[in-house]
C-alpha cells in the first residue's frame, strides 16, 4: 500500500492507549482495505497530533486498536475562517473539501437574502470536513459553526477579527493591496463569500459601514461561489497564512 490509512478520532489520544474504532472506520479498515491484526494505520484527534496505530483484532463486533508512537507533534493552524452561503448539495460538499484542505479554521454557514434555502446539513458538512482532513493531512478538523444571517454574524463580531468579503460589484481593492499593505495583515480574519445571486443593495450597504469590513475584488470575472471560496482562501494564505516563506 502507498501510504497508510489516516482517520480522525474523536477521543483524546496518546502512547499506548487502546481504543476502540466507531463502526463505519472499522468497516474501512477491516473490510474496505482488508486489512487485519497488526496492520498499521495513522491517527489525529485534533488536539495532540498524530499517531502510528496498530490493530489489534478486526472482528465482526468490534475492532481494537493501540497508539504506538506519535508520528507529527501537534501544530495550531492559521486562524482563518470562512463564511459563506450555502448553495446546491455537491457545490457546498465541494467548498468544504476545498476549505479544510486550504487550512480554514472555521467554517460559517450565512444566510444572506439570495442564499437559496437549501436545508442546512451541518451533519454532512461536518462528515465532508473529516474526509478532507484525513486526506490532506491536516492535524485538526475545522469547526463547523451553526448557520446563522448575515445581519447577526455581523452584529455579534469580534472588531477584532478582519472581515474580507469578496466583492463582485468591481468596487473592492485587490488581494495584494488589502492583504499585504492593509495594517490588519498580522490580525485573526475571515472572507465571507455571496451566494451565486450575489449580495443584494442592502448587505452592500451593511456590509461597507462596518469598521472591521474590507471589500475584495478577484478580478474583472464573475466567479461561481465555489471558485471564490478557494481564490480567497489561497490569496489569504499566500499573502498573510502559512503559505508564507519559512512558515
Ligand atoms: N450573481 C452575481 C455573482 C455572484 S458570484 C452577479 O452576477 O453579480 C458569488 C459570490 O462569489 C459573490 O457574492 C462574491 O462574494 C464572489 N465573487 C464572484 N466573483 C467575484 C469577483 N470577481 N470578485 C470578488 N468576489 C467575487
Amino acid at each position: 500500500m502507498a501510504s497508510k490509512p489516516r482517520l480522525y478520532i474523536t477521543q483524546e489520544l496518546r502512547e499506548n492507549l487502546e481504543f476502540f474504532l466507531a463502526d463505519d472506520q472499522a468497516h474501512y479498515l477491516c473490510n474496505v482495505l482488508r486489512l487485519s491484526a497488526k496492520s498499521l494505520f495513522l491517527a489525529f484527534d485534533g488536539k495532540n497530533g498524530e499517531f502510528e496505530c496498530e490493530i489489534l483484532k478486526c472482528d465482526k463486533k468490534q475492532v481494537a486498536a493501540r497508539v504506538l508512537r506519535q508520528s507529527r507533534a501537534f501544530e495550531k493552524g492559521a486562524d482563518i475562517w470562512l463564511l459563506f452561503a450555502p448553495v446546491k448539495k455537491d457545490r457546498t460538499d465541494f467548498i468544504i473539501e476545498k476549505a479544510t484542505e486550504l487550512g480554514a479554521s472555521k467554517i460559517v454557514p450565512v444566510i444572506t437574502r439570495r442564499t437559496i434555502s437549501e436545508k442546512i446539513r451541518k451533519e454532512r458538512y461536518i462528515a465532508q470536513a473529516v474526509e478532507a482532513a484525513e486526506q490532506c493531512r491536516r492535524l485538526e478538523v475545522p469547526e463547523i459553526e451553526e448557520a446563522r444571517s448575515l445581519e447577526t454574524v455581523l452584529k455579534n463580531w469580534d472588531k477584532n477579527r478582519t472581515l474580507y468579503f469578496m466583492d463582485e460589484s468591481g468596487k473592492g481593492k485587490t488581494p495584494a493591496e488589502v492583504f499585504i499593505n492593509e495594517p490588519e495583515k498580522n490580525m485573526p480574519a475571515a472572507v465571507l463569500i455571496g451566494p451565486e445571486g450575489g449580495f443584494d443593495d442592502q448587505e452592500f450597504e451593511l456590509l461597507r459601514k462596518q469598521s472591521y469590513v474590507r471589500a475584495v475584488s478577484l478580478g474583472k470575472r464573475i466567479l461561481r461561489a465555489e471558485t471564490a471560496v478557494a481564490a480567497a482562501l489561497s490569496c489569504w494564505q499566500a499573502y498573510c497564512g502559512d503559505w508564507r516563506i519559512g512558515e
